[in-house]
């Protein structure tokens, strides 16, 4: 019988444990799902952060850290952590994450806030938006979540760059890398859409001269992490109106303290990192295969490469 480890936020355990019981069965797994154990008889840990365990060291017999979540910029650096980290990648997370940039962009391509806006009984103004062909979508990162934003996207018509830190071919997309490659993608991108992994590679990536080779009047949605912008720089940038519109999910702090700007300005829009979760039905399923695969030697699914930070 294994011992799997449940380490994540306590109020978690009533949706994990239902699914996770049942995906080990699924599985052909003879797993026992706990919330704490003696740490040498752990084989697993399922892990998603401000969960209890944060010193791995003690888990000496554990073949790996099965993560909830698809960001491990709060784990990855961990000294105590030398057994393989996994990370989530889970259809229920794409397709969240296609609905959320899918519906942002939308709303900034047709304009929605200005219909949306109490009427002005008499004020009757037909402008016309431009179609989606004539608006050019750029996205930092072509991961598993960039690359069904761009799927997505491209079958609504838009035309696509995006960037990656490999060569990437995706089709349909200018697939771009490098800082040319990030050059050229800013300097066309009407929206641009963040989902790129926090490391110390990608910090601060929009700053105030990234920001200034976006066109004037470009929008941002950022629902990757808030660190990869530098907030100054863009709060700047949307008082000159260089920057249109920030459509933020994802903060430095959150909860997004109280008296921070952006709550505020009328040029951005707070999400509380709502843009995607992951969903316990099909991340169970993840779990469960990764604990098959290390059962049996095989590689595990979506290993995180430590010294890429992601
Ligand atoms: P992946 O690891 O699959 O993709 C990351 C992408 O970023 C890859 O294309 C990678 O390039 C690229 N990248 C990484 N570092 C660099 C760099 N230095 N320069 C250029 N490109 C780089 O991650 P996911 O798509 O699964 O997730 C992306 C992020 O989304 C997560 O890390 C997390 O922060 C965020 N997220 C937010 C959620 C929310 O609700 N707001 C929910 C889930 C995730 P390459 O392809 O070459 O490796």
């Amino acid at each position: 019988m294994l011992t799997v480890l449940f380490s994540a936020q306590a109020e978690l355990w009533d949706s994990y444990r239902p699914a996770l019981t049942a995906a080990f069965a699924e599985a052909g797994l003879e797993a026992e799902l706990v919330q704490a154990a003696a740490p040498e008889l752990v084989d697993y840990i399922v892990f998603a952060p401000n969960g209890p365990v944060s010193d791995f060291g003690p888990y000496t017999r554990a073949k790996a850290a099965l993560g909830l979540w698809a960001g491990v910029e709060q784990i990855v650096d961990n000294p105590t952590l030398r057994m393989p980290l996994c990370r989530m990648v889970d259809q229920g997370l794409r397709d969240g994450m296609r609905e959320w940039v899918a519906g942002q962009v939308l709303r900034h391509h047709l304009g929605l806030d200005g219909i949306i806006a109490p009427p002005k009984p008499g004020l009757w103004v037909p402008e016309f938006p431009p179609l989606a062909r004539d608006r050019h979508v750029g996205i930092l990162g072509l991961g598993e979540l960039g690359a069904a934003c761009a799927e997505t996207l491209l079958g609504l018509g838009f035309p696509l760059s995006g960037w990656s830190r490999r060569p990437k071919a995706l089709p349909g997309v200018d697939c771009l890398h490098g800082e040319d490659g990030l050059r050229r993608l800013l300097a066309r991108s009407d929206i641009l859409v963040l989902l790129l992994p926090l490391t110390t590679e990608t910090e601060n990536l929009l700053n105030a001269d990234t920001l200034a080779r976006l066109p004037k009047g470009a929008v941002i949605l950022n629902p990757g992490r808030g660190a990869l912008i530098d907030d100054a720089a863009l709060l700047e940038a949307l008082d000159s109106g260089h920057i249109a519109h920030a459509t933020l999910d994802v903060f430095r702090i959150e909860p997004l303290p109280a008296e921070h700007p952006f709550w505020a300005h009328p040029r951005v829009t707070v999400s509380p990192h709502i843009a995607s979760s992951t969903r316990p039905e099909t991340a169970a399923r993840v779990i469960a295969e990764n604990i098959r695969r290390g059962e049996v030697g095989a590689p595990f699914l979506h290993l995180v490469d430590k010294t890429q930070g992601y």
